[in-house]
């Protein structure tokens, strides 16, 4: 799921307390039950751990997906959608974190070929996780980006 949708999500769950722990904690369990869904990302990014041009093309998603998340909750909590700011900020980063944590291993082990690899355990956690349904039932790239885009813009309502 994009990253985008999990700082969203993150941000909205956060809300539901006004304590910036507990907004993290509420995030980063947030992340999981996303992961979940269908969102067409899988055979992209199996492609991407196989081929050196399909990875940078991966990389230019994940970079276009950081960027309009940055400028979609940056208006956020510019224009103050947010009734408790600070929850939703630390339930962004909690909504994030899974991702970023998962990043270590995949570096180490797709890009450094390294036998050294910090949260391996994790990152297995995550991946069984995230492609569980997914393996049996996935939709296109292209659906899974209009579905992402139509909850965006459902969770910018209710912020
Ligand atoms: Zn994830």
């Amino acid at each position: 799921m994009f990253l985008t949708l999990h700082g969203a999500t993150g941000a909205f769950v956060g809300q539901f307390t006004a304590n910036p722990v507990l907004a993290f904690v509420f995030g980063f369990l947030s992340h999981f039950p996303l992961d979940v869904f269908p969102h067409g990302d899988r055979a992209f990014a199996l492609r991407a751990k196989r081929s050196v041009r399909e990875a940078h093309r991966f990389m230019l998603l994940i970079t276009a997906d950081l960027v309009i998340g940055a400028v979609v909750l940056g208006a956020a909590f510019l224009f103050q959608r947010f009734d408790q700011p600070t929850a939703a900020f630390w339930g962004m980063i909690g909504g994030l974190l899974p991702d970023a944590i998962v990043a270590i291993p995949e570096y180490a082990m797709f890009v450094r070929k390294s036998k050294r690899v910090w949260f391996r355990w994790f990152y297995r956690l995550h991946d069984y996780n995230h492609n569980r349904v997914i393996t049996s039932f996935d939709c296109s790239l292209r659906t899974g980006m209009v579905a992402q885009g139509i909850l965006l813009v459902l969770l910018w309502k209710l912020w």
